[in-house]
């Protein structure tokens, strides 16, 4: 039998088992030529999805009511009808949440036999850690003696993002909640740690930042934006690629007066905001981020860390566990 969750109702805040339901059908079976059964072995949860649940991304399609929850997997090729492919082979697909999916085998790619966990594929050598580099290397740039700062920097985009202006020269300010995450990014390399959690959060980000902030991976908005804000010095790039406080309810209601606060430091400041979908970088950009980073994780120049957890039929459990911070690393659901 498959198993999936599929969309019952649209989440206005973290969604619930009112919204996500579990249903069991016959396992799908090959049709036509080119075709491959996966079963998925590693489900990929990532926060975008709330978009997608929520239907408030304007750059992609929402699930449908009734529809499959979309998502990232490592899948494990059961039956093939195709020359490229063969039973045992593990690839990469748009699987969704569910336990075996029908692919065209030109949806899919092979996991790179590199030696790393294939979980490596859905978290810093897939499309968060993509996501880091592409936002960095086409927009950030970080430079030697710049101050980057990183919001949600334990994350497999914000580890990433932090860990490659690092490598640059860069002195580098992570922002994760709680102690355990502060030591972690201490331990990778970070140069200062902090906890977005604390009352003291913005006055300990102003002492850290005694230059100003040249560089901001805007990925949570709310308070950790607002505190960034003030301290980002001319001409600083701050790519924009998610709002997290936004999708799980935590951040506060914006000050009045700050749509306008923010523009006036973008004209003050020079600043550069560019927005960033990861679907819209060319794939010749997707083969360079393989072929300079796959090394640099093997040796590790570039840690990283996955939450990876067991319970399948506990997916929205966990989904909504990690837009709160409940994760360290990368969440990953064996299935
Ligand atoms: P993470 O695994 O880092 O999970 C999200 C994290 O957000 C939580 O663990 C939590 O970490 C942090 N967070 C939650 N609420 C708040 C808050 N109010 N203030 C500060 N931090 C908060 O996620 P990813 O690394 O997978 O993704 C990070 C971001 O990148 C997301 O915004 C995501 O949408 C975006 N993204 C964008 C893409 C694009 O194409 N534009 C592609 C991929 C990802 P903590 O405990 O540290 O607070």
């Amino acid at each position: 039998m498959n198993e999936q969750f599929v969309l019952r109702q649209r989440p206005v805040g973290l969604p619930s088992r009112d919204h996500l339901e579990l249903v069991r059908s016959a396992r799908p079976e090959l049709t036509v030529q080119d075709e491959l059964l996966l079963r998925t072995r590693y489900l990929s949860l990532d926060p975008y999805m709330y978009g997608r649940m929520a239907a408030t991304q304007a750059y992609a399609a929402p699930v449908e009511l009734g529809e499959v929850i979309v998502g990232e997997a490592v899948s494990e090729v059961l039956e093939s009808s195709s020359g490229l492919y063969s039973p045992g082979d593990l690839v990469t697909s748009r699987a969704g949440w569910q336990r075996y999916s029908v692919a065209p085998a030109n949806t899919v790619n092979r996991v790179p036999d590199n030696g790393l966990s294939p979980t490596t594929a859905l978290g810093v050598l897939g499309m968060p850690g993509f996501t880091a580099y592409a936002a960095m290397t086409a927009f950030g740039r970080p430079t030697a003696g710049e101050t980057v700062a990183v919001a949600a920097a334990t994350g497999p985009v914000g580890s990433m993002a932090g860990q490659l202006a690092r490598l640059a020269g860069a002195r580098v300010i992570g922002v994760a909640g709680g102690e355990q995450k502060r030591n972690l990014l201490l331990e990778w390399g970070f140069d200062v740690a902090l906890d977005h959690r604390s009352p003291y959060f913005s006055a300990r980000l102003q002492a850290a930042a005694p230059e100003g902030i040249d560089v901001y991976l805007e990925s949570v908005g709310g308070a950790v934006w607002q505190a960034v804000l003030p301290l980002l010095n001319a001409h600083a790039r701050v790519p924009v690629i998610g709002l997290v406080s936004n999708y799980n309810g935590t951040s506060e209601p914006a000050p009045a007066g700050l749509g306008e606060r923010i523009m006036r430091t973008v004209l003050q400041k020079r600043l550069s905001l560019q927005g960033f979908v990861v679907g819209e970088f060319p794939p010749e950009l997707w083969q360079r981020f393989h072929a300079e980073l796959t090394g640099w994780v093997k040796d590790g120049s570039i840690r990283y860390q996955e939450h990876l957890l067991d319970d399948f039929t506990r997916a929205p459990e966990i989904f909504v566990d990690m837009l709160r911070g409940n994760n360290l690393g990368k969440t990953i659901v064996r299935v």
